[in-house]
């Protein structure tokens, strides 16, 4: 059985090593291989990046493996006809906690206030606690369910909101609303879809409590660019932390960059780890080989 990966070839030497090994603890005998001819590959781990765009010679191919969790750019590809999954990777879900903690606790903390003091201010205003900072989360799935979590041990209140009806989460127009209309600090961690693109707009902006930071680690789809810089000049948004755009790398004379309400993070939020998505993928082949349901099988009408 051959598994051909198609993604940066810097990724190769982390894959070749951890694949193997996973398979191998998975009880499966495969091939790892950088390139192969498309009538002998049986499974594609696939970075949406990657050069192959046109799947339809892989006839023998039982299913393709995404490396990222987000999909949206492979999703609707009329020549893929396999089965698509996405990655939900321990390594890559730690990542995106600790990137949405560590920047939801500079803004509750103030902490920049201390970080850049040029004047040496002795300000000896206390911050405040995290129980006075509710927090939205928009998206409980793998990442935005593990970032609620962290937040909530930290003792956020924290609202969801996701597409369908689920315990302890918000859901719909108004439950979106509900979300917005309390949160200091809103998590997007939505997927792009004809959906999601441009939820937050002007509207829903101006329904957030004023000085409300916004942290955009999901897709940068999610927001109305125009309207988001609208809000920061008028102080109704106190700042957005962003590390997803609509063009990335975000061009040099984009008003993000400079816009002193703006932190720019250039996508490192959170990446999908070899050692551990290995295993993942490794599973997920082991099941297409014992017929058992793929795991995180995207569902290419909703788009995610
Ligand atoms: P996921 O498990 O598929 O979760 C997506 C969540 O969004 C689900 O809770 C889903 O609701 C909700 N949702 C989807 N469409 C919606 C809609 N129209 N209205 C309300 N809620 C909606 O995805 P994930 O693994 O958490 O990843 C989320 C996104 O993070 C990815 O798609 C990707 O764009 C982004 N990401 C960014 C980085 C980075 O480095 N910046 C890294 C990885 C991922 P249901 O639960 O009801 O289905």
């Amino acid at each position: 059985m051959t598994t051909v990966l198609f993604a940066a070839p810097s990724l190769w030497p982390e894959y070749q090593a951890e694949l193997p090994k996973a398979l191998a603890e998975a009880g499966v005998q495969a091939k790892v291989v950088i390139d192969a001819a498309p009538e002998v590959v049986d499974y594609i781990v696939y970075a949406p990046s990657s050069p192959l765009q046109d799947f339809t010679a892989y006839h023998r191919t039982k299913a393709v493996l995404s490396l990222w969790a987000g999909v949206e750019r492979v999703v609707g590809n009329k020549t893929l006809t396999q089965p698509l999954c996405r990655m939900v990777d321990p390594g890559l879900t730690e990542g995106m906690v600790e990137w949405v903690v560590g920047h939801a606790l500079r803004h509750h903390l103030g902490m920049d206030r201390h970080i850049v003091n040029p004047g040496h201010v002795w300000d000896p205003t206390c911050p405040p606690l995290a129980r006075e900072h509710p927090v939205a989360v928009l998206g409980m799935g793998a990442l935005g369910a593990a970032c609620a979590a962290a937040l909530r041990a930290l003792n956020f209140p924290v609202t969801g909101w996701s597409r369908t009806e689920k315990p302890g989460c918000l859901h719909g127009e108004d439950g979106l609303r509900q979300a917005l209309a309390s949160a200091q600090i809103v998590v997007l961690l939505l997927p792009k879809t004809p959906e999601t693109e441009n939820l937050l707009n002007g509207e829903r902006l101006a329904l957030l409590p004023q000085g409300a930071v916004i942290l955009n680690p999901g897709r940068g789809a999610l927001i109305d660019d125009g309207a988001l810089l609208a809000a920061l000049n008028a102080g109704h948004v106190g700042h957005a932390t962003l590390d997803v755009f609509r063009v990335e790398p975000l061009p040099a004379d984009h008003p993000f960059w400079t816009h002193p309400r703006v932190t720019v993070t250039p996508h490192i939020a959170a990446d999908t780890r070899a050692y551990s998505a290995a295993r993942v993928i490794a599973e997920n082949i082991r099941r297409g080989e014992t017929g058992e349901p793929f795991l995180h099988l995207v569902d290419r009408a909703r788009g995610y």
